[in-house]
């Protein structure tokens, strides 16, 4: 066995269906007296039906306007809330856009946060944050926004839409991807890694012939949770760099960029990573990892193309330059020129061959 570092990051997770039950005494565990719960627009309704679960007494009330890509003007509103309030902590209900939120008032306020995920992003187990200010993002890194309780309530998950439940778990699928290849890469992540995936690709599969089976729905959960491990312990390589780029210069979807560029970022590292390939073609029950994940978006409604989110073709050029500025880590050496036809491929939504 080779040598390695393995960092584990504190988080205390409460997995099942029904579990949202368990959400006062988890938040007296942290000693909130008066959280403030957070919700997107869109699950207003989710974030009302569960802070009477706080007790009347237990909740300075929601606000319920957290926005994609955490803008600094939204933080600031919501930390004003959070004062009037009387607020002692945060209690965040939904995907990557509304943890972002609950991060962004972790880091301003030292206040515990309490996540319940509703998508397969896997914010909740990372300790990175993006803002956005004027138009421009950046990322940090600090153990200040680390979640301390997550708890997964199955029943969260059984009405995300098909489509958003495969570009999800495909956003899910490509943290632990790269974490098999990463320069932090490690035996005990790549156990989770390998094994986030193979429950994620068979769940999507039963999902969406069946979007509220329960057991399926718990596999995926389960499946991203494993992969958001990977995403928070471990590293990541030429794909997490072309989707930061590709969604911060062109304003590309999140998951949807993640699902389009994974295959071929997938196929271009393939050369370079046996260990990591035989793993998923273990996880995938394919030959052809890359191809098979290309399928899967595909079979599922996913767009497979980055023409189809709106991309020009003549940003290709573009993307190509700013990777290779300030690239991240990667086990394959980047090419310019098989970056170029990467992208094309990418853009054009070309299964890849390997
Ligand atoms: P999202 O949180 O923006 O959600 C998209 C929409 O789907 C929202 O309207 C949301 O309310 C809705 N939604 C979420 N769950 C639902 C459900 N179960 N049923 C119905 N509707 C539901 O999307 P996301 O992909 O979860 O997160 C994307 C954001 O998270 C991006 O800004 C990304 O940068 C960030 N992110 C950050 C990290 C990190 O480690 N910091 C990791 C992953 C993603």
């Amino acid at each position: 066995m080779q040598d390695f570092i393995y960092t584990g990051l504190p988080a205390r997770v409460i997995f099942g269906s029904g579990t949202t039950a368990r959400l006062a005494g988890e938040a007296t565990l942290l000693g909130m007296k008066r959280p403030l719960v957070l919700t997107t627009p869109h699950q207003a309704a989710l974030g009302e039906q569960v802070y009477p679960v706080l007790g009347t007494h237990g909740c300075a009330g929601l606000y319920s306007n957290a926005t994609m890509h955490t803008p600094v003007e939204v933080t600031e509103d919501a930390m004003t809330v959070y004062a009037e309030k009387g607020a002692d902590g945060v209690v965040s209900v939904g995907g990557g856009s509304t943890i972002g939120l609950g991060k962004a008032i972790a880091l301003r306020t030292d206040a515990p946060h309490l996540v319940m995920p509703t998508s397969y992003a896997g914010s909740e187990m990372s300790p990175i944050i993006g803002q956005t200010q004027e138009g421009r993002k950046t990322t940090e890194r600090t153990l200040a926004v680390l979640p301390e309780t997550v708890i997964y309530d199955v029943d969260h998950t059984l009405n995300l839409p098909p489509v958003m439940t495969v570009t999800s778990g495909m956003n899910a699928i490509a943290h632990a991807v790269e974490a098999l290849y990463a320069e932090e890469a490690n035996p005990v992540l790549s156990l989770m890694a390998e094994d986030g995936i193979a429950k994620m690709v068979h769940a999507l599969a039963r999902v969406s012939k069946a979007p509220k089976d329960v057991a399926a729905r718990s596999d995926a959960l389960y499946g991203a949770w494993l992969c958001a491990v990977c995403l928070g312990s471990g590293g990541v390589a030429l794909h997490h760099k072309l989707c930061h780029v590709l969604g911060g210069t062109f304003d590309l979807p999140h998951a949807e960029t993640h699902t389009i560029v994974l295959p071929h970022a997938l196929a271009y590292n393939a050369p370079a990573v046996p260990e990591a390939m035989e793993a998923l073609r273990r996880a995938t029950g394919s030959d052809m990892p890359a191809a098979a994940l290309f399928d899967l978006a595909q079979s599922g409604g996913a767009p497979t193309a980055l023409s189809d989110i709106g991309m020009l073709e003549d940003g290709i050029d573009r993307a190509v330059q700013i990777t290779l500025e300030n690239p991240y880590f990667n086990p394959r050496a980047l090419e310019a020129e098989v970056l170029r036809a990467l992208l094309r491929n990418a853009w054009a939504g070309i299964r890849p061959a390997c």
